[in-house]
């Protein structure tokens, strides 16, 4: 898909690597949808003004499904479409299962899945409608390995990965393509919260021995959304963390 003048919305990209996503897709002619539960702050539209593409910002919480149909609409309503939808937005709330209560499951069931659900969900009719669309799914490495309190993420970015497949399955001849990025330890806010031990201890699992970029993942997701003929595959971008064989 040429992406010059494309329409993409990236949930969660007020910050981190979903920020990252955005300049990507706007370096490369994109128009942009910014997305977090809280505003959009006026200096990051300003960053934005160097591509010269259309920028909108529409807040809204992707676990509520009311929320999601109307941020859809309104993107829809100011660009006339949204040709590419990824799927960016997700929370941790990690500890041990002994501890870990069910309002800890389900709130990080409810962003980083129901989440996808809700805003794929409501762009699809105009996708189908259009006949031509790309949805990226951001699960996570500990979605294919699991991980030591994080049996709430991991289950929510497992299901990405078995929700990304079925849809693909779903709406491939209606030429619309769904694929999911899973990154193994990126640079970002949610990285930066773990402490130096957990560090050290993740540096032992990647063959390549750094952190990644969130710049480096979004060179996967706009790959992703151009080549025409990739659907309901997960793409690790880890630095060989999950390397097989
Ligand atoms: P981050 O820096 O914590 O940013 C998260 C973004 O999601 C923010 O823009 C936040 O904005 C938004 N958000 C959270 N809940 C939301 C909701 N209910 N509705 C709308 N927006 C919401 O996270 P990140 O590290 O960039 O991670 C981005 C994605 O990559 C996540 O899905 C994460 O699981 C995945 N991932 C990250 C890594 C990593 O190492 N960083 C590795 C693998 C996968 P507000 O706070 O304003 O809501």
């Amino acid at each position: 898909m040429e992406l010059q003048g494309k329409n993409v919305f990236i949930t969660g990209s007020s910050r981190g690597i979903g920020l990252a996503v955005a300049h990507r897709f706007a370096s490369l002619g994109a128009n942009v949808i910014l997305n977090g539960r809280r505003p959009i702050s006026a200096q990051l539209l300003e960053e934005f003004e160097v591509y010269k593409v259309k920028v909108l910002a529409i807040s809204g919480d992707v676990a509520d499904g009311v929320d999601a149909k109307r941020m859809i609409e309104e993107a829809i309503a100011s660009l006339g479409s949204v040709d590419i939808l990824v799927n960016n937005a997700g929370i941790t709330k990690d500890k041990l299962m002994l501890k870990m209560t069910e309002d800890d499951f389900e709130a990080v069931l409810k962003i980083n899945l129901t989440g996808a659900f809700n805003m794929t969900q409501s762009v699809l009719k105009q996708m189908t409608k259009a006949r031509q669309g790309a949805i990226i799914n951001i699960s996570s490495v500990v979605g294919l390995t699991g991980n030591i309190g994080q049996a709430n993420y991991a289950a929510s970015k497992a299901g990405l990965i078995g929700f990304t497949k079925s849809v693909a399955r779903e709406v491939a001849g209606r030429g619309i393509r769904v694929n999911a990025v899973a990154p193994g330890f990126i640079e970002s806010d949610m990285t930066d919260a773990m402490t130096d031990k957990v560090k050290e201890m993740a540096l032992t699992q990647i063959p390549m021995k750094r952190i990644g970029k969130p710049e480096e993942v979004a060179s996967l997701v706009t790959f992703l959304a151009e080549q025409e003929y990739l659907t309901g595959q997960v793409l690790a971008i880890d630095g060989g963390m999950t390397m097989q064989g």
